[in-house]
C-alpha cells in the first residue's frame, strides 16, 4: 500500500571500493558482501537505504547531486559519496568512472525522484511533465545504461528501481486501496514507467536481477513527511531486493508485503 502523493565524484574514502568479488568486510547475515550504489542518497528512502546496508556490512556509495548535502550524508554513516544528477549525461557518466576506478558495482538503486508539478490540468505544461519524467524515468535510464559495464563484471548483478503504489494500475483500479484516491498525474505516470521500464530491462538482461520496489508512504521531504511509515518500513523492500545476492526472481514488483500487482 502506498500513498506518496507528494503535498505540495569523488569519493569520501581514497580506499579501493570492494565488491562482490573483492569485499573487505563481510554482512551480519554470512552472505556475501556487496558494493551498492543509492542514486538520492542524501536523505529520505535513499539515505536509509544507505544506512541499512552499511549496518549490514556493505559497501555503499551515496550518490546525490549536491556536493554538500551528500558528503555530509556519506561521512555520516561511513559511506562513500559520488556527485550524481540523475537528469545530468555527464555527472552520470563521471560517477561511472570514479566507481568503476574504485572496484566496480554489484548493486544499483535507482532510488532518485521527485514528485513535480501539482497543477490542475488545465494549468499542467509539457515542461511540467518533462521535468518529472527527465528525473524519474530518464534518470533511471540514464543511470542504468552508465552502470550496466559495471553491473556486467560483478558476480552478483542486481538493479533496483524504487517505484511506487501509485503507478500501479491494479492498485488505482482497486477502490479498496488508498492508491485509487490519489489524483497526481505526472508523478503516478512517472512510476508506471519505472516499473514497465523494470519488467523490460529484466527481459532485455537476464544475466541480472532487475525489480521494482514500492516503498509505501513513507515521512519523508517528498510529500512533506505526512506519510504513514517510517523511512526503515519504507525501505523494508528496498533493501531485501538489494541484498538478495543476485538470486531470486527478476521483473517482479514488490512492496514490503511482497510481490504485489502492478
Ligand atoms: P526525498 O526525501 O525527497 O528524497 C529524494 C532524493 O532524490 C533526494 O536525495 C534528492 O536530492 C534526490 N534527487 C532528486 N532529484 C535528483 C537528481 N536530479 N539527481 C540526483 N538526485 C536527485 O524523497 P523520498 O521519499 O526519499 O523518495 C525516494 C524515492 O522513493 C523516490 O523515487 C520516490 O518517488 C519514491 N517513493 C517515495 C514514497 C514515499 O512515500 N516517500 C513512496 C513510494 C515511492 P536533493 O536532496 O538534492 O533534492
Amino acid at each position: 500500500m502506498t500513498n506518496d502523493a507528494p503535498a505540495t565524484g569523488t569519493p569520501a574514502s581514497s580506499s579501493s571500493s570492494s565488491s562482490s568479488t573483492s569485499s573487505s568486510t563481510s554482512p551480519a547475515d554470512g552472505a556475501s558482501a556487496t558494493t551498492t550504489l543509492v542514486t538520492g542518497g542524501n536523505k529520505g528512502l535513499g539515505r536509509e537505504t544507505a544506512r541499512r546496508l552499511l549496518e549490514a556490512g556493505h559497501t555503499v556509495w551515496i550518490g546525490a547531486r549536491d556536493e554538500d548535502r551528500g558528503r555530509a550524508a556519506a561521512d555520516e554513516l561511513g559511506a562513500r559519496f559520488v556527485q550524481l544528477d540523475v537528469t545530468d549525461d555527464a555527472s552520470v557518466a563521471a560517477a561511472a568512472e570514479t566507481i568503476a576506478a574504485a572496484g566496480g558495482l554489484d548493486v544499483l538503486v535507482n532510488n532518485a525522484g521527485i514528485s513535480g508539478s501539482h497543477s490542475s490540468p488545465d494549468q499542467l505544461t509539457g515542461a511540467d511533465a518533462l521535468e518529472v519524467l527527465d528525473t524519474n524515468v530518464a534518470g533511471v535510464v540514464r543511470t542504468t545504461t552508465a552502470f550496466l559495464p559495471l553491473l556486467r563484471r560483478s558476480s552478483a548483478p542486481t538493479i533496483v528501481n524504487v517505484t511506487s503504489g501509485l503507478g500501479s494500475f491494479a492498485a488505482v483500479h482497486d477502490a479498496d486501496r488508498v492508491e485509487s484516491t490519489v489524483v497526481a498525474p505526472l508523478y503516478t505516470a512517472s512510476k508506471s514507467a519505472v516499473t514497465m521500464l523494470t519488467v523490460q530491462y529484466a527481459k532485455a538482461l537476464p544475466e541480472m536481477r532487475v525489480n521494482a520496489a514500492d516503498p509505501g508512504y513513507t515521512a519523508t521531504d517528498l510529500n512533506g513527511g505526512s506519510g504513514h511509515q517510517t523511512v526503515t518500513e519504507g525501505t523494508d523492500a528496498v533493501v531485501e531486493l538489494a541484498t538478495r545476492g543476485g538470486t531470486g526472481p527478476t521483473g517482479t514488483f514488490v512492496d514490503r508485503s511482497g510481490v504485489a500487482p502492478f
